[in-house]
């Protein structure tokens, strides 16, 4: 487990971005990263989880299949087995980049599914007692980009390990109207094998991902970003009536506590339009996603300063304040210290 000292993380970052790490090292094993913490503790440095290598997946066969994969594990390398398999449950969840680890700490989701319907338990190392732990989904608490491990817990816990239960012999439901089209626009899945339906939605969700530059490709400018970079945000019923009364044709979604209105909306009406390029002109918002703010050869403080130009121009609009759904990482925001 070599130790790298003065470390460029802009290599590792879809963004293209990042400061250096003063130290550096990536652990295949769950003792690596518990050597990793110890050694981290003895020195008092902070440690920032970014780059966990721990490998194995391993599809379970049989009336409800699960797959286990460990962290370090590409995310869409198990989307593409289960896919594979024609097993049902995480199909929406095509090509979106980042590892199994990563998954749920912001409860990934798209198309209107998200990791935690199909999570059954995540295996940890508790950074305080260096133990490990394991969670099942209502463990979690799993909201929209949301996880206990962002709030109560951020920074406590290394993922080490997921496991996910699929469903066999089950058409896929398809929530999302775009996807629908899509899906009916490669035949749809009225008259198909439930296997074939898990591939051909993977493949509708994959063509719309490229559409809009969300799957990585190192010949497309627009990926160099972190994907959304706002979350949508959730109103509540009272609040987008009001917000009804002065905006017309504003569209919007049923959420767990309110009305979910596409942030990607407020940041197009607000004056961002795709293609927008910010004031330092180093970053610009995708010419394909309004919600995606890619790094178009600039730095770090060019993206954060076209993000709250961004955020300002929708407050002053529409007096809602968007939440950045990456975290940013800087000497005044440092990761939490969690080891002893
Ligand atoms: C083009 C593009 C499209 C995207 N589309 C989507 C989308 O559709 N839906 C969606 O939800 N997200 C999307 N994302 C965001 C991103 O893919 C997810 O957040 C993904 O889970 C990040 O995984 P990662 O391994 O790269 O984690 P990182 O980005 O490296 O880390 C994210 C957070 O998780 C923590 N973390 C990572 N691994 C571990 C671990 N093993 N243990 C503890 N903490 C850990 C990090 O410390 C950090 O806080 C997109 C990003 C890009 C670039």
């Amino acid at each position: 487990m070599p130790l790298r000292e003065h470390v460029p993380l802009a290599p590792y970052t879809t963004l293209g971005l990042g400061g250096e790490a003063r130290y550096f090292v990536e652990c295949d094993t769950e003792d690596q990263v518990r050597a990793a913490l110890v050694h981290a503790s003895a020195r008092h440095l902070p440690v920032y989880v970014l780059r966990i290598t721990v490998g194995g997946i391993e599809f379970r066969d049989g009336p409800t299949p699960e797959v286990r994969a460990g962290a370090g594990v590409d995310w869409d390398t198990v989307v593409q087995g289960v896919a594979e398999r024609g097993w049902t449950g995480v199909e929406c969840l095509s090509g979106i980049p980042g590892t199994v680890g990563g998954t749920p700490i912001q409860n990934v989701g798209a198309y209107g599914q998200e990791i935690a319907e199909t999570l059954v338990s995540v295996a940890c190392l508790d950074r305080t007692t260096r133990e490990r732990q394991t969670f099942t989904a209502e463990d979690c608490a799993f909201g929209y980009r949301d996880s206990r491990f962002k709030r109560a817990d951020r920074g406590r816990y290394i993922v080490l390990e997921v496991t996910l239960q699929l469903a066999r012999d089950r058409t896929p439901r398809i929530r999302y109207p775009e996807l629908q089209r899509a899906v009916a626009g490669l035949g749809g899945l009225e008259t198909i094998a439930p296997t074939e339906a898990v591939r051909l939605v993977r493949e509708a969700v994959l063509t719309l991902r490229r559409s809009k530059s969300m799957v990585l490709d190192p010949a497309d400018p627009n990926t160099r970003s972190a994907g959304s970079f706002f979350t949508n945000p959730v109103l509540s019923v009272d609040a987008f009536a009001d917000l009804e009364k002065r905006w017309t044709g504003i569209p919007s979604f049923p959420a767990d506590g309110g009305v979910k209105v596409p942030a990607a909306w407020l940041v197009e009406q607000a004056g961002f339009p795709k293609g927008y390029r910010g004031t330092g002109r180093g970053a610009g918002v995708s010419t394909r996603h309004a919600l995606a703010l890619v790094n178009l050869g600039g730095t770090s403080a060019d993206l954060l300063a076209l993000a709250e130009e961004v955020r300002s121009g929708v407050e002053r609009q529409f007096g809602i304040r968007l939440a950045y759904e990456p975290e940013v990482v800087s000497p005044s925001s440092p990761p939490p210290s969690r080891s002893r």
